[in-house]
């Protein structure tokens, strides 16, 4: 016997419920962040949540001439459950799979995770956004800020033949997201760069771990000493930064990958980025990393996964069994972490 749908009646109101009390939160003192929590604990108790980090363990590998520079490795072994964890691929009788059984549309979301996974509707005018928790998150908090449509993951330029967002939209959402989220890193993953689902757009949010907070590609531009924008050096991938108000970040960045996609146009159907974004509270200031990316570059023979924004922010992945034991072994060090990060570098940000 086919498992039956979900109840459509039921879910809905459950999930006007939720986000009626989500809203109530989000406009009390905590924000965007007291609400996330609040989904995250719905979601725990729900038992869409399948694992809470607990064995999660992380490594920091410091330089071995210079112990400021280090980079961060992860192994969790309850991801080798995520699998089994995915939710089903075919509806039940009377559901409709809409775009390809997109794991991001909500009418799908309703039959593929039994109706345990609920979202939080985020406004940010005049789009909609929906947050969803990971069920293996690889991070605290660690959640999905997918656009309320069905738009690919891909920017717009002029010309585009299809519905989707211009550069300067995206880039000007994920700020905004950002500056809602103190605390919080968020990041963009483009099409074969760590992007999972490239039919519809999303961004990731994760809260900042207390244990080792700052990422080494912060420390990287820090070191750099970049004020406003700059080619951040010190670091295996090539790194444009840019700190200030949204408005000046949103405007510098756009136009500077506008240059940077003509200058590559032989390369075009093939490039791609993670896009890195963070809010310093204490100075009100938005801080932007651009890692150019090529799709043939997403791998290293030295990690499983591919590598994404939280790779490229420094800290490497490491999901099979085998990761597990080479790090327990002790084969892995700084110099392991820095040619895993080399094999993504895509050059040409110094023009
Ligand atoms: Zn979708």
């Amino acid at each position: 016997m086919p498992t039956p749908e979900p109840n459509r009646a039921q879910y809905s109101e459950i999930w006007t419920d939720l986000n009626t009390r989500l809203n109530r939160i989000e406009l009390s003192d905590g924000g965007l962040a007291a609400a996330l929590d609040a989904l995250k604990s719905q979601q725990l108790d729900l038992g869409f949540i399948k694992d809470d980090l607990h064995s999660m363990r992380r490594y920091r590998f410091a330089h071995p001439e210079d112990p400021a520079r280090f980079f961060l490795v992860q192994y969790n072994p309850v991801r080798a459950l995520r699998f089994s964890g995915a939710g089903r691929r075919t509806p039940p009788e009377g559901s409709v799979a809409k775009n390809d059984g997109c794991f991001l549309c909500p009418d799908n979301i309703l039959w593929q995770q039994d109706g345990l996974e609920m979202g939080y509707e985020i406004k940010l005018n005049p789009t909609q956004y929906i947050a969803w928790m990971n069920a293996f998150p690889l991070m605290p908090l660690h959640c999905v800020i997918a656009n309320g449509n069905h738009v690919p993951q891909e920017w717009c330029l002029n010309g585009a033949t299809i519905e989707c967002l211009s550069l300067e939209k995206m880039l000007d959402d994920l700020v905004r997201l950002s500056e809602r989220l103190p605390g919080y890193v968020g990041f963009y993953n483009g099409k074969g760069a760590g992007a999972s689902i490239p039919g519809h757009l999303h961004f990731q949010f994760f809260k900042r771990p207390d244990l080792w907070p700052h990422f080494p590609l912060e420390v990287a531009a820090l070191e750099s000493g970049i004020e406003t924008h700059g080619t951040i050096h010190n670091y295996p991938l090539a790194v444009k930064f840019w700190r200030g108000d949204p408005e000046d970040i949103v405007e510098g960045a756009g136009s500077w990958i506008r240059r940077w996609l003509s200058r590559n146009s032989d390369q075009f159907l093939s490039l791609s980025a993670n896009i890195i974004s963070t809010f310093n509270q204490a100075q009100r200031k938005s801080e932007l990393y651009f890692v150019p990316r090529h799709q043939s570059r997403a791998q290293s023979p030295e990690m499983s996964g591919t590598i994404g924004g939280i790779e490229v922010l420094g800290e490497m992945i490491f999901s099979s069994e085998e990761d597990g034991k080479r790090l327990e072994r002790g084969e892995i060090d700084y110099h392991t972490a820095e040619r895993i990060l080399s094999a993504a570098r895509f050059d040409g940000v110094d023009a």
